[in-house]
């Protein structure tokens, strides 16, 4: 299991850089200053590279969209881990509703195995963004496997809409010095998100809705799931049920509802 392996490696390097760091403070009182110096600039640097890995919005391994700056105000509202029957096609129902676009970054393996409610989305003026084919976290990946998870969800996307992707996000937010590269060189911008409302722990739909509408703010890039990493059968009842609430909200408060690639283009 990769999240496993990737907290084991980052709790190995933590406890050495703990137990080296005790050490090298105790002998330091001892050290010359211009040690001292370098210890405390190589531990600023692993916390450096532990943010950029972690925090989704940090810009350490290069340029990260997490929010947009519409001319005039809209959002976007993004679904990731999808597709899964029915949700995703209830959720294309409350979009046409509403009248409302949305993203959505799916996994490759998923859209495989649902590519019927891929096509409708795209057909109903929906984005298909890439969120790699497995839900693999990549910290821990070469630049060659990443470019493949990014360019095998983007063919598969390009077979059944017609468009290639052109916005990526990482699977949990984390990323490597070359996620970025990876991702343009595959056509695509690596994206983050401003709101995310723990809506796969299942909190309830009043909890997600009401979470979903304290977070609206011009720009925003909302996250919500229609499924669960790989899980074959996630139950993304309660965000089809939260979603009527939330597009009312953001209608009435004047934002309007684009893809965000829509909302980026206009904020250039
Ligand atoms: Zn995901």
């Amino acid at each position: 299991m990769t999240i496993a392996r990737i907290v084991v490696t980052a709790a190995a390097v933590n406890g050495t850089l703990v137990a080296l760091a005790s050490r090298v403070w105790t002998a330091m009182s001892a050290a010359p200053p211009r040690m001292r110096v370098w210890v405390v600039a190589m531990l600023v640097l692993d916390a450096v590279v532990l943010w950029g890995i972690f925090e989704r919005r940090a810009p350490v391994f290069g340029r990260i969209v997490s929010r947009a700056t519409p001319r005039t105000p809209a959002i976007a509202v993004t679904f990731d881990d999808g597709p899964t029957e029915p949700y995703t096609a209830q959720i294309l129902d409350v979009l046409r509703a509403h009248e409302a676009r949305a993203t959505f970054f799916v996994l490759g393996a998923r859209a495989e195995a649902a590519p019927e409610v891929v096509r409708r989305a795209a057909a109903e003026g929906h984005e298909i963004a890439n969120h790699g084919w497995d839900h693999e976290a990549l910290p821990l990946h070469t630049p060659s496997y990443i470019r493949g998870t990014i360019g095998r969800t983007s063919a598969l996307v390009a077979h059944l809409t017609g468009v290639r992707p052109r916005l990526f996000r990482a699977p949990f937010g984390w990323r490597n010095p070359w996620v970025g590269a990876a991702a343009r060189r595959e056509g695509c911008e690596t994206v983050a998100w401003s709101v995310g409302v723990y809506d796969t722990d299942r909190p309830g739909a009043d909890a997600i809705a009401r979470r979903a509408i304290d977070g609206l703010r011009d720009g925003m890039i909302l996250l919500l799931h229609d499924g669960r990493s790989l899980d074959p059968a996630p139950d993304a009842s309660q965000v089809v049920a939260a979603l009527p609430a939330i597009l009312a909200a953001a209608r009435q408060r004047g934002f309007r509802l684009l893809t965000l690639s829509a909302l980026l283009a206009e904020s250039e």
